[in-house]
């Protein structure tokens, strides 16, 4: 007979991110998925998610809260664009930040060696 240990955590959290494309906290990622009945431990979570983003498979924010929540991501540099109304997260590419960039070096005569952007707003499914 087969064990439930096919799936490790690590696929079943990543799993749910790819999903949702939201940020989610660990307990709010326990909770889906003791809904879809996998038995995955809080702390497990907790581990698979801080694994995760050491990996770069995964990024952290802190929200208002103060609850680290995160959102599937992959390695190259991009940006956030965060739905107030469901909370969707979509990938932006960096190409508006180019014209700041220069912006600042004509200016300013500050070379921008890098920066941390976030949007927020409203999603199209949403407006
Ligand atoms: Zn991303
Ligand atoms: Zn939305
Ligand atoms: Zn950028």
């Amino acid at each position: 007979m087969r064990t439930q240990y096919s799936t490790r955590p690590r696929e079943q959290v990543s799993a749910i991110l790819k999903r949702e494309q939201r940020y989610l906290s660990a307990a709010e990622i326990h909770g889906l998925l003791r809904k879809s009945r996998q038995n995955v431990s809080l702390s497990t979570v907790y581990r698979t998610l801080d694994l995760l983003a050491g990996k770069g498979e995964a990024s952290a924010r802190v929200d208002a809260g103060g609850e680290t929540t995160y959102v599937v991501c992959d390695q190259t540099h991009h940006h956030h664009a965060v739905c107030r109304k469901c909370g969707k997260v979509q990938d932006v590419s960096c190409e508006a930040i180019e014209s700041v960039a220069s912006a600042l070096r004509t200016h300013h005569g500050f070379k921008l060696a890098d920066h941390e952007m976030q949007f927020f707003g409203t999603c199209g499914a949403c407006k």
